[in-house]
């Protein structure tokens, strides 16, 4: 069992460590190259090292792998350093070091490294958070359960820590209204603007930051939803829907997360998909490992954020309970597509019954949106605080609570 906990930790990690932001901006770079390296970040993980270089925008790049010493060289055209980036501090998983020169047009950074590896690069596309970023997966080929390296070594980045991201997922949308009220009300609609009003809550928050997987009336498909929230590197993904029965009378609201079966046919998938998948399960890359070994750590990243979604759906369970009527009083499991992400804890509110008459009404009503978003915003706030993920500005808040207070009374006591 040890070496199993030890790797879903250094997985968690890793998920944890992703989204972490760095566009060191600050100096307007004098320089004619086409395109500046920002920023370089390293991290380590259980059978693999991944390097990340910020880059302002697209560059082409060529990657050789070299013998004697082990050393990757990657030459990006038309490339320089930005302001404020240098070599980089030894010792993050394969890499010993890291140097970077200006060579004719091109931008040289040579990795040294401590041992064989295979090397892969590729360059991934913008999204709302970031720019174009080079990537290069260094894999030991045979991962070793115990001698792995702690994460992680962040380069160059932000001093301070980041900040978790919530994907919120409003359900339906466009030409899908989701379920109809008697009073024609439409769950596409009320759900967008509870949605809205927890984005809002969730951004007020210190260290967090809401991504909305739609801010319209429009489709997404639920493929769509869980690979934007990928691509924003959620921590935590909320979806929110109005549930609807043929018996009116039924209230109350539900929370669900993914059924073991669900998460069994998503690994299925991932496993036939994943020689033409570049995602990364929990920062691991899947398609160079051996059907076993894939398997294993697929399951392990589903495992944890199976349990972490749990435990995150009960804090938003137990804020729902003194809005208004529950539904189930325990978490409920069910094979739903939008929670499939393996490595991303995920969970779904069926936020009130839109087919009974008075709960209608009351979802219509702004207060009572406010209500139910301020009880989901509650719940994520109390599951982050109480496991908050190493980084976060959450852990450095989390554990500055307590002697904050301390200080605060002894201060209170001596002042005059
Ligand atoms: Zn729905």
């Amino acid at each position: 069992m040890r070496p199993c906990s030890y790797r879903v930790a250094v997985l968690l990690t890793l998920v944890a460590l992703i989204p972490v932001a760095t566009l060191a901006r600050g100096h307007a770079a004098v320089t004619k190259a086409a395109v500046s390296v920002r920023a370089v970040r390293l991290w380590a993980g259980p059978d693999g090292t991944r390097v990340v270089l910020d880059l302002s925008g697209r560059a082409s790049h060529s990657l050789q792998l070299l013998k004697n010493p082990d050393r990757v060289v990657l030459d990006i055209d038309g490339a320089a350093l930005g302001g404020g980036v240098h070599g980089a501090k030894a010792g993050s998983g394969a890499v010993k070091q890291v140097r970077m020169a200006r060579r004719g047009g091109e931008l040289r950074i040579v990795l040294d490294l401590d041992r064989p590896v295979r090397a892969k690069s590729f360059l991934a596309a913008p999204n709302d958070r970031y720019g174009y970023r080079l990537v290069v997966d260094l894999s030991d080929g045979v991962a070793t359960a115990g001698g792995a390296e702690m994460p992680v070594k962040v380069v160059h980045a932000r001093p301070d820590a980041r900040d978790l991201i919530i994907a919120v997922d409003a359900g339906h949308g466009g030409e899908d209204p989701g379920a109809i009220g008697k009073g024609g009300t439409r769950e596409k609609d009320v759900v967008l603007a509870i949605a809205k009003e927890l984005a809002q809550r969730i951004d007020a928050e210190p260290g967090m930051k809401a991504v909305l997987t739609r801010s319209g009336d429009y489709f997404v498909t639920l493929r769509d939803r869980m690979r934007r929230a990928r691509a924003d590197q959620a921590d935590l993904f909320v979806s929110i829907h109005a549930d609807s029965i043929r018996d009116r009378r039924v209230d109350g609201s539900s929370v669900y997360i993914l059924s073991p079966r669900g998460a069994s046919d998503e690994a299925s998938r991932w496993l036939a998909e994943r020689e033409n998948a570049s995602d990364l399960i929990g920062g691991v890359s899947l398609d160079d490992k051996d059907d076993v070994l894939a398997s294993v750590l697929l399951d392990l990243s589903q495992s944890a954020s199976l349990s972490a979604s749990e435990v995150a759906a009960q804090h938003v369970l137990r804020q729902l309970n003194q809005v208004g009527e529950i539904r189930k009083h325990q978490v409920q499991q069910a094979r739903f597509v939008v929670l499939k992400s393996p490595d991303i804890p995920s969970m779904l509110v069926e936020t009130a019954y839109i087919s009974n008459p008075g709960e209608e009404q009351r979802l219509r009503a702004q207060a009572h949106q406010a209500r139910l978003a301020a009880a989901i915003h509650h719940g994520v706030r109390d599951y982050f605080y109480a496991n908050p993920p190493a980084g976060t500005r959450i852990a450095q808040l989390a554990t500055a609570a307590v002697p904050r207070a301390v200080m605060a009374t002894a201060a209170g006591g001596s002042g005059g």
